[in-house]
């Protein structure tokens, strides 16, 4: 038998189980489809694409539209697959063998898995037990390790805390690489670490469509970073990755931004119905930025409760086994009917 390479004999793939339930809130997509007109806009761009030519190597008008939705120039643009792959994009670039990634933990498991991919060292530095991190914590992590690239994730998933601007700037002051702030769900919350993107400064903020945008199924992400970065990004992405549909479908999307604004806001109402909801029952829960809330039983072993929801139809993820996150269950937020089915079946768990 041929044998994969040595450093990936060890790695296990990503797991996201899926079951078929009526109420799925395990994945932080959005509850609801993009807009009416956005469909219509979609399909009648579509009848125009010449399929028989590669699309627009440099996604031009998508990288313009994201430029301007956030007052950048197009050349700090850089879109991918997913922000998945522009992780793996950066970490391809700034990292792999020989160097080393900082990551604080817990926190999305990707970030270390794709840096073990591509052979890079990965130095786990640990969070308190509430899950937050300190600027003195930051440093010493950084001090041992001197990261090539370097993580924080903000809202942070799966704990859902946003990271407090000064732990953003103290990381870019010890850190001697790359600095990556991934801001899947930043739309969610009240801060975010965009305003600090600049030239002369080795930040990048990463976005995705997955999740505000109700686009998951569209895969497409992109970083805001400073030119220089994105360029040597471009040179290591494959050619012609963004189809031509994606880059239509990202594009279009950006000229419903109140629509999308509307959803985030419900979202959030929605958010923080829960969060109360979750406070009156026995559980411990971990205060959220995104559009998922971390919760611990307190009278039942985790597994059990997810059991329980899952034996009521509600799926939601079970992180009670991994590592730092024992007894933890997290719930996307999803439409009003699906959070009101969520609080009761668990009202009725743990009673
Ligand atoms: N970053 C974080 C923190 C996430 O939670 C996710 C999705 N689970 C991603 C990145 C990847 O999102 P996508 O590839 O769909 O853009």
């Amino acid at each position: 038998m041929i044998r994969v390479r040595d450093d990936l004999q060890a790695l296990e793939g990503y797991h996201s189980p899926q079951v078929d339930v009526r109420v799925r809130l395990n994945t932080n997509e959005s509850p609801f489809p993009p807009p009416a007109a956005w469909h219509d806009r979609f399909a009648a761009a579509l009848a125009d694409v010449q399929w028989n030519r590669y699309p627009d190597r440099a996604a031009a008008d998508l990288r313009r539209a994201i430029a301007d939705s956030h007052g950048v120039d197009p050349s700090q643009v850089f879109a991918a697959n997913g922000s998945n792959e522009v992780l793996q994009t950066m970490l391809l670039a700034y990292a792999g063998p020989g160097r080393t990634v900082l990551t604080f933990e817990p926190t999305y498991q990707l970030h270390g898995h794709i840096a073990r991919l591509v052979g890079s060292t990965v130095v786990e530095a640990e969070r308190a037990a509430d899950f937050t991190v300190d600027v003195d914590a930051i440093r010493a992590a950084v001090g041992s390790a001197a990261p090539h690239v370097a993580f924080l994730c903000s809202p942070n998933n799966p704990t859902g805390l946003v990271e407090p601007p000064a732990n953003v700037l103290a990381l870019l002051d010890a850190a001697p690489g790359l600095v990556v702030v991934d801001e899947a769900y930043a739309e969610f919350a009240d801060w975010s670490a965009l305003s600090l993107v600049a030239e002369d400064r080795p930040l990048a903020v990463v976005r995705t469509f997955s999740k505000t945008w109700s686009m998951a199924g569209t895969r497409l992400g992109y970083a805001i970073a400073p030119s220089w970065l994105v360029a040597e990004l471009d040179k290591v992405v494959l050619p012609y990755h963004l189809d031509a549909a994606k880059q239509l479908a990202g594009r279009l999307a950006l000229e419903f931004v109140d629509e999308m604004g509307a959803r985030v806001k419900h979202v959030v109402a929605e958010r923080e119905r829960v969060v109360e909801g979750l406070e009156s029952l026995p559980v411990d829960v971990f205060p959220s930025g995104a559009n998922f809330v971390l919760f611990r039983p307190r009278s039942q072993p985790g597994r059990a409760v997810w059991q329980g929801l899952l034996d009521r139809s509600v799926l939601v993820r079970d992180c009670s086994s991994w590592p730092r996150l024992a007894d933890c269950l997290r719930v996307t937020i999803g439409t009003d009917d699906e959070n009101s089915a969520f609080l009761d079946a668990l009202r009725e768990v743990l009673s």
